[in-house]
């Protein structure tokens, strides 16, 4: 018999939240990271991850959205601190563009709390925005954002307290499936278990075989901007926002601290060959384009750069997340591809992954994000 119930390889966002949900059902488990919960070096790193219901991706994330929710309150409580800080999201763009009219159907189809704004509400409610006369908006007032580092390691903080392992230090290099579950080798060590659960996040791929799972991973460049007054200070009730342009999907938080207003661009993006090399320098075409934005849409920010970070999406063909068992190894679950959204399921996440593994199946509606969809146009699928 093996003595560990479960393997969970990255305890990043996902990982984290997934060693916390094992630990609570009293699973012997142990979770295996190169670098400490909180780092960096990821995907889950800053202060500020957005979570809203309107979900213009699809209005099947809604429900999801709607359990994590509950559960980040869930979380507070047990950690005696706030991580839900509302601040409300205005999201503005054409009427026919994919923001817009992903928006308005998740609210319709939800019945979810959002106000529609013309362009005369938008020019009035935010005069700090500018926006062409033909745009109209939407605004959530229930959006919040997560303080992400603090998320992930009071996650992992209470996965341990409540029994589980972390092994720090060391990167698996390789799994195989074997009659009693798992074997997990690192650079020194090799683990036995009667599961595994892959949340690699970045390095996914590598972990879960390019004929399994198709992923791109993109460099995606944020910054901090100056701003004179206090126009975008979350203090004086700005918002978080996201804009569809002509020139592509930004987005930012307001001012929260003196770090400045923080903005970048969802779309796009350039390829990373190793995640584990990634370029931290300021890519000056990006840079570029966001500053385009500011002039045209955020005029009261200014031109310089107080500070900037760079992180890593992880993208699926249809930019829609994969959480599903292995497709030839059902003691192997996985999340992957979370294609830049993935942070505020994080709990919910984990709850889909840890049904999956130990019982088999789970009652959350995740069939949307399973791993045999046509969309995700994985080779394994075109395989004769
Ligand atoms: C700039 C930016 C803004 C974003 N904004 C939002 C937002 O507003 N809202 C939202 O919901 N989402 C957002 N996201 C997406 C979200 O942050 C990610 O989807 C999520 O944090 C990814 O979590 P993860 O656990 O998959 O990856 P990570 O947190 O990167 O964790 C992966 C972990 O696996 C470890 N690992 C990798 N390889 C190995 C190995 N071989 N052995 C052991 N460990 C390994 C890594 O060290 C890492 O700790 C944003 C992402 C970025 C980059």
């Amino acid at each position: 018999m093996c003595a560990l119930d479960c393997i969970v390889i990255g305890v990043g966002g996902i990982g984290a939240a997934v060693l916390e949900r094992l630990a609570r059902r009293g699973l012997r488990v142990l979770g295996i990271d190169p670098l400490p919960p909180g780092h960096g070096f990821g995907s889950s790193h800053g202060a500020t991850r957005l979570i809203r219901r309107a979900y213009f991706e699809h209005p099947d994330y809604v429900p999801l959205v709607e359990r994590a929710y509950q559960a980040w309150a869930d979380l507070e409580e047990r950690l005696g601190r706030r991580l839900l800080n509302t601040c409300g999201l205005l999201q503005v763009g054409p009427d026919g563009g994919e923001v817009l009219r992903g928006v308005r159907r998740s609210a319709r189809e939800h019945g979810l709390d959002v106000r529609d704004l013309s362009y005369d509400d938008i020019r009035a409610e935010f005069p700090a925005v500018r926006v062409p006369a033909s745009w109209s908006g939407v605004f959530e007032p229930g959006a919040a954002y997560l303080p992400v580092e603090a998320c992930v390691v009071g996650l992992a903080s209470l996965a341990v307290r409540q029994g589980a392992r972390i092994h720090l230090g060391e990167r698996v290099c390789h799994w195989e499936a074997t009659s009693e579950g798992v074997r997990v080798r690192t650079q020194h060590n090799t683990w036995p278990a009667a599961r595994l659960i892959i949340t690699a996040g970045a390095w996914a791929g590598h972990l879960l075989g390019e004929r399994n799972v198709s992923l791109r991973v993109l460099r995606k460049p944020l910054y901090w901007f100056d701003v004179a007054d206090g126009a975008y200070d979350a203090a004086n009730g700005f918002p978080a926002f996201l804009f569809e342009t002509a020139g592509g999907i930004f987005y930012g938080f307001p001012r929260i601290d003196p770090d400045g207003l923080k903005v970048a661009q969802h779309s796009g993006g350039k390829p990373v060959d190793d995640a584990s090399n990634l370029d931290r320098t300021i890519d000056s075409e990006d840079l570029a384009e966001v500053r385009r934005f500011l002039v045209s849409h955020l005029p009261h920010a200014g031109d310089r750069v107080q500070r900037h970070s760079v992180c890593m999406y992880t993208m699926t063909a249809d930019g829609h997340f994969i959480v599903d068992r292995h497709p030839e190894h059902p003691q192997v679950t996985f999340a992957a591809g979370l294609s830049g959204h993935g942070f505020k399921f994080s709990p919910v996440l984990a709850e889909a992954l840890v049904d999956l593994s130990i019982d088999g199946q789970t009652e959350l509606p995740i069939g949307f994000l399973s791993c045999n969809r046509p969309t995700l146009g994985n080779s394994r699928r075109e395989a004769p």
